[in-house]
């Protein structure tokens, strides 16, 4: 059977070594092989585990911040958006919590942003009550009302590449062959950027920042609020290469294991911070995911489901988790964009 790893392999030896970009693109989204497409990665049994699989009060927070938002926003007519919603346990527990909230159900369509067939079945599942629309890229969501975006660990999946400072000055680093193997390597690129200490890595991300552009150009058009959650880092500089594989929750290299490992790579909030103001948009954060849970009443919350749930030993390590800020609770962050008038009078709660 063909396989992503023999689709790679047989490319580059047609073509050259490919940029990480290409690499990661084909790694995970190759239409019939890739990573996502062909399993359900989540959980124990999986690879990687989220958020929302860790505790129901993540989504919960979630929901405070959204619909309070909408409903500063006089409770508009709205479509609200997942992208890449996993199992689609954040959606359901989103809609569990809206439960009683008639106004907002009656004013809302449900639409799902996945791409792979595995994960749709269990958005599906979870789901269906709600009539969920599916889309298999941003570009076919809907014009004529305001948007709520949700995007869980989605950013970090699109692809990034990378430039080295070498002595010749900045080459791109690329996937090539060294007979059945794959391995690293580099190659000049057009000159431009400022130049740095040999051996900077910049990781940059055409496919993510086309994404937030068209993202923050419908918010601005149609109003509305995004809320974008995935590790990553707000500084100025270079972080370094975060280029990384996951399997079976441990890490290895991003050359081994190719169309069986998650690859990711940390997100730079503050390039998605930037491109939402240049798009006229306002920025909340980024938070980290500790601060934004914690204002929102995350502890609050916890004590309350303690009380009617006095045996469920889950729930306080679950929150720890979330918050701890030696591990998910610093590392993740939340950034917030609001679009148009009627969404941007108000800081959004968490923030
Ligand atoms: N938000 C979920 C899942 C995160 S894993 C959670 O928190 O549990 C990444 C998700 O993004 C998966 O659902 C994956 O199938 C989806 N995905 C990855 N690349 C995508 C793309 N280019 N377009 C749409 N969805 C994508």
């Amino acid at each position: 059977m063909e396989t992503v790893e023999a689709v790679i392999k047989s490319h580059i030896r047609a073509h050259g070594p490919m940029d990480i970009g290409m690499f990661m693109g084909l790694a995970l989204g190759h239409p019939k092989h890739g990573y996502y497409i062909t399993r359900d990665p989540i959980g124990a049994a999986g690879d990687f585990t989220t958020a929302p699989e860790i505790s129901q009060t993540f989504g919960e927070m979630i929901t405070v911040c959204l619909i309070e938002a909408w409903m500063r926003a006089g409770q508009p007519d709205v479509h609200l958006v997942e992208l890449g919603p996993g199992r689609g346990t954040l959606m359901a527990d989103i809609m569990r919590c809206c439960k009683n909230a008639h106004a907002f159900f009656e004013r809302m369509t449900l639409h799902l942003v996945e791409t792979s067939p595995v994960l749709r079945e269990a958005q599906k599942n979870k789901l269906s009550a709600h009539k969920p629309v599916f889309h298999d890229s941003i570009e076919t969501l809907p014009v004529d009302a305001p948007l709520l975006i949700v995007a869980n660990e989605f950013f970090d999946a699109l692809p990034i590449r990378q430039r080295v400072m070498t002595e010749r000055g900045w080459q791109e680093r690329v996937v090539g062959l060294e007979g059945e193997k794959f391995v690293f390597g580099l190659k000049p690129m057009p000159p431009g950027h400022a130049l740095q200490p040999v051996g900077t890595i910049v990781e940059f991300s055409p496919a993510r920042e086309a994404v937030m552009a068209q993202l923050c150009a419908r918010l601005q058009k149609q109003g509305g609020l995004m809320l974008a959650i995935d590790y990553g880092h707000a500084m100025p500089d270079a972080a370094g290469d975060t280029f990384q594989a996951v399997r079976k929750h441990q890490y290895c290299s991003p050359l081994e294991h190719v169309g069986h490992a998650d690859l990711t790579s940390h997100v730079d909030f503050t390039n998605l911070a930037n491109i939402a103001q240049a798009a006229g948009c306002n920025v909340h954060g980024p938070a980290t995911q500790k601060n934004y849970l914690e204002n929102l009443g995350i502890h609050t919350r916890l004590k309350a489901l303690q009380s009617v749930n006095p045996d469920n030993t889950e729930l306080a390590p679950g929150v720890m988790r979330l918050t701890d800020p030696d591990g998910m609770g610093g590392l993740f962050k939340v950034l917030g964009v609001s679009g148009k008038v009627s969404f941007c009078r108000l800081v959004p709660s968490g923030f």
